[in-house]
């Protein structure tokens, strides 16, 4: 008998789009402006999604722990209770030892940094703010240091860092993360979609250094060491660690943000954001793969899709 897995409810809270750092590629640049909710209201949405069974709440920005009410909507979550609150930060703000440590005890319970580059030049450079690198690892270390050890990554892939892929993974492993995405830059909007050109690399270009970087995971047996938005064409050989095959799985996730809410978040993507063009008719992995960012087709084309005719 095959037993029917329990999706794990999943709402993300985008509190606002004011950041500190100004990354290259923000999906959200030209909405920076766009007022960001207040405390009352995402107590409110906290409160709403409890009641649709919300078990895990994700906090994003933009850069939530600039806000001055972070640790107070941090600490109302925790009061009404979910099994996970996690928070998606550049981890600036945790290189304030005494904020690191209101944090933790408003009950964020799971910490997803966002790590661009396993240098200062190249963090610092694709943040666009300088010392971003240092106050992330001073976070870091602030963390250990309380002994806190649920850490994540976010690592954003594009032309100026994927042939490092496997020194930035190195550098995960090194401080002990063992959660981690590597994320294929999105550029269907915002900064990626003005400067295409400039930091939207090709599929083909870096599978290579996302295998050698995704081989790191699996040799230790890493339970999430996964690639996330790319052509299963070019992972037949990783499907294990395609994040979002796995999450279509786990996860039943909403988006809630200022401007925008969206409770289908998992089937929505696949159809407004991404493209699997006629030449994937034929493939075996036509069901299983949401194909790729509508706007890399237009630029870029499909010619590097390979359909599969047997699944490995
Ligand atoms: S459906 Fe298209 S994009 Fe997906 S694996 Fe097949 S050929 Fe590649």
């Amino acid at each position: 008998m095959t037993r029917k897995l329990v999706k794990v409810k999943k709402t993300v809270i985008f509190t606002d789009y004011q950041c500190n750092n100004n990354c290259f590629f923000c999906v959200d640049k030209n909405k920076r402006r766009i007022k960001g909710k207040s405390s009352g209201e995402i107590k409110h949405e906290i409160v709403k999604a409890k009641k649709r069974g919300t078990v895990y709440l994700e906090f994003i920005g933009g850069e939530v722990t600039i806000r001055k009410d972070s640790i107070d909507i941090f600490s109302f979550a925790s009061s009404i209770g979910f099994n996970t609150i996690a928070l998606v930060t550049n981890g600036r703000m945790l290189s304030y030892e005494d904020y690191a440590k209101k944090l933790l005890s408003a009950g964020i319970n799971h910490i997803i940094l966002s790590i661009h580059g396993h240098t200062k030049e190249l963090h610092d450079y694709l943040t666009q703010s300088k010392g971003s690198f240092d106050q992330l690892i001073r976070g870091m270390r602030n963390l250990r240091e309380m002994e806190f050890d649920n850490i994540g990554s976010n690592t954003t892939i594009v032309k100026q860092n994927y042939r490092v892929l496997p020194k930035i993974g190195e550098f995960l492993l090194e401080n002990n993360i063992r959660n981690s995405e590597f994320i294929f830059v999105d550029p269907n909007y915002g900064a990626a979609k003005e400067n295409f050109h400039d930091l939207v690399p090709r599929i083909s270009d870096i599978a290579p250094y996302v295998y050698k970087c995704l081989d790191l995971g699996r040799e230790k047996s890493i339970p999430h060491w996964h690639i996330r938005y790319v052509p299963l064409c070019y992972f037949e050989d990783y499907l294990e660690q395609v994040s979002e095959l796995d999450e279509v799985r786990k996860f039943k996730t909403e988006h809630i943000a200022p401007d925008f809410e969206n409770y289908e978040v998992e089937e929505s993507r696949a159809i407004a954001g991404r493209v699997k063009p006629d030449k994937c008719l034929t493939c075996v992995y036509y069901n299983l793969c949401e194909g790729i960012w509508k706007e890399y087709i237009n630029k870029y084309g499909d010619s590097e899709l390979k359909p599969c005719h047997e699944k490995k």
